[in-house]
């Protein structure tokens, strides 16, 4: 405390302003709630106010005695102070205890009329509530951090303007600082892990650019003592400039490493399911496929075709578009297997079965493996006319391969297809899909009877 100067001793009684004044005065300086004295260089009291008397117990005649005999416990004190004003350095306040209560004591330099150093005026200001208030502060400060510390939070009190932090005992613990310091640290974004520090800047930023009122955060700090830990800060500005610009950030940090690594397991156990069933899922397309499918041409099998049979008759029937069906066998089969063997039977298969399928194909239908060397397929949509014209690029296409056959009367791999068709508008109604398959069958058996290679239409004689 720099010591003040005041020109004058307190009460000069020669002073021209009369006695009333002066009177009026020594009424203030008595009734003044605080303490005073005026100390001469030599230590000897000249003047106390009534506060000093009752403080020390002390009656009028305390003035003219020494500050040892008077105030005997702190007379140290007060010479310290008159030596330290002799020399003009300045003097700290200082704290007293007496009966009890305690005291702060200031102390002020007093000069004579030739500005020389005649003594030290000083006050006793009677702290004792306050240092009840601070006590208590203390209390609720530290009540408050150990429930939120045994709350497993900590706290930390971020100075904007300074960019300075103040933790508590048990995040500076963590961070490997001491847990008793009380200084705050400059804010550090080193602590925070490398790949969270970008995302913890930034919601740092959305604070006090007035974006978020709240900051909230999810990142890693890296301990002194190596591994990290997982944290979640959740903070708000508790004090504005007048501006409005963000002055003090408030928050708490909370460890949820253990709520992170509970969440990383579970994520792999739903990613492995999620995997497993996947897998499942596969493997049952692929079981499905492979029953549906005939295994030597890879066309859709007598089954899966039955399935489609069933759609399409249904549909057909529901809007009374017309629905074709083709049964195709090869001609004289038996005899190429008996000839050229069964191997190359089964590739025979496979090429005419391409054939059929491409002209299907172009139509924008397919060819199943009905059975045997039977295939069959389905013209949705189409009038009669358009369907023959099919079956009879299907008879063509498997003509077209020459594919030699020694055994049949056509010297070529040829086919015979029988045709039936729903066309309720043409009067041809058959009752179901199996029914509309018969006389398909039947057509086929026809084009057999008349010959082979040619087409057959169910309730026609024509090719
Ligand atoms: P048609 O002109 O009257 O149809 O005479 P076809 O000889 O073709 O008729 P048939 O029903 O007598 O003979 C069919 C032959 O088809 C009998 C069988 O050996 C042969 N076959 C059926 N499935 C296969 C197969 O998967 N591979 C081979 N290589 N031959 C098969
Ligand atoms: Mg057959
Ligand atoms: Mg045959």
């Amino acid at each position: 405390m720099p010591i003040s100067k005041s020109r004058n001793a307190p009460f000069d009684r020669g002073d021209e302003r009369g006695s009333d004044r002066l009177l009026q005065i020594e009424a203030v300086y008595d009734k003044v709630p605080v303490g005073l004295c005026y100390v001469n260089r030599q230590g000897f009291l000249v003047t106390v106010n009534d506060r000093f008397s009752r403080i020390f117990s002390t009656a009028e005649n305390a003035v003219g005695r020494s500050v040892e005999d008077v105030v005997p416990d702190h007379a140290s004190l007060l010479r310290a102070a008159i030596s330290t004003a002799l020399s003009d350095g300045s003097v700290s306040d200082a704290q007293i205890e007496v009966t009890g209560e305690s005291f702060m004591v200031a102390a002020a330099t007093v000069t004579n009329d030739l500005g020389e150093f005649a003594g030290i005026s000083v006050a006793y200001t009677n702290i004792t509530h306050l240092k009840d208030i601070a006590e208590r502060l203390q209390q609720v400060e530290l009540r408050t951090s150990y429930a939120l510390e045994s709350a497993g939070q900590w706290i930390w009190d971020l100075n904007i303007a300074t960019m300075r932090v103040w933790r508590s005992p048990q995040y500076r613990a963590l961070l490997g600082l001491d847990p008793a310091g009380h200084e705050s640290e400059s804010v550090a974004w080193d602590i925070v892990h490398p790949d969270d520090k970008e995302r913890a800047i930034e919601a740092f930023e959305d604070v006090l650019s007035g974006r978020k009122a709240r900051f909230e955060a999810t990142y890693r700090v890296s301990r002194p003592d190596g591994g990290d830990i997982w944290i979640l800060s959740r903070g708000k500005i508790v004090e504005y400039a007048p501006d409005g610009s963000p002055l003090r950030l408030l928050a708490t940090s909370v460890d949820i490493t253990a709520q992170k690594r509970v969440e990383a397991e579970l994520s792999a156990m739903v990613q492995e399911r999620m995997a497993l069933e996947q897998k499942l899922l596969e493997a049952n397309r692929k079981l499905r496929n492979q029953s549906e499918r005939d295994h030597l041409t890879n066309l859709p099998n007598r089954r899966k075709f039955n399935h489609v049979l069933k759609r399409a008759f249904q549909r057909a029937s529901e809007t009374g578009e017309q629905l074709a069906v083709l049964m195709v066998d090869i001609d004289h089969f038996k005899a190429y297997n008996d000839f050229y063997g069964h191997l190359a039977g089964d590739k025979c298969l496979i090429q005419v079965g391409r054939a059929l399928n491409k002209v299907a194909k172009q139509n924008g239908g397919s060819v199943a493996r009905f059975g045997g060397e039977e295939f069959a397929t389905l013209i949705p949509g189409r009038a009669l006319q358009p369907s023959v014209e099919i079956a009879g690029a299907m008879l063509d296409a498997v003509v077209a391969m020459k594919l030699e056959h020694a055994a049949s009367p056509q010297g070529a791999i040829s086919v015979s297809i029988g045709m039936a068709m729903f066309d309720p508008q043409m009067g041809l109604k058959p009752q179901g899909p199996e029914e509309l398959l018969n006389l398909a069958d039947g057509a086929l058996y026809q084009s057999k009877h008349r010959g082979r290679a040619r087409l057959t239409i169910a309730g026609t004689s024509d090719s």
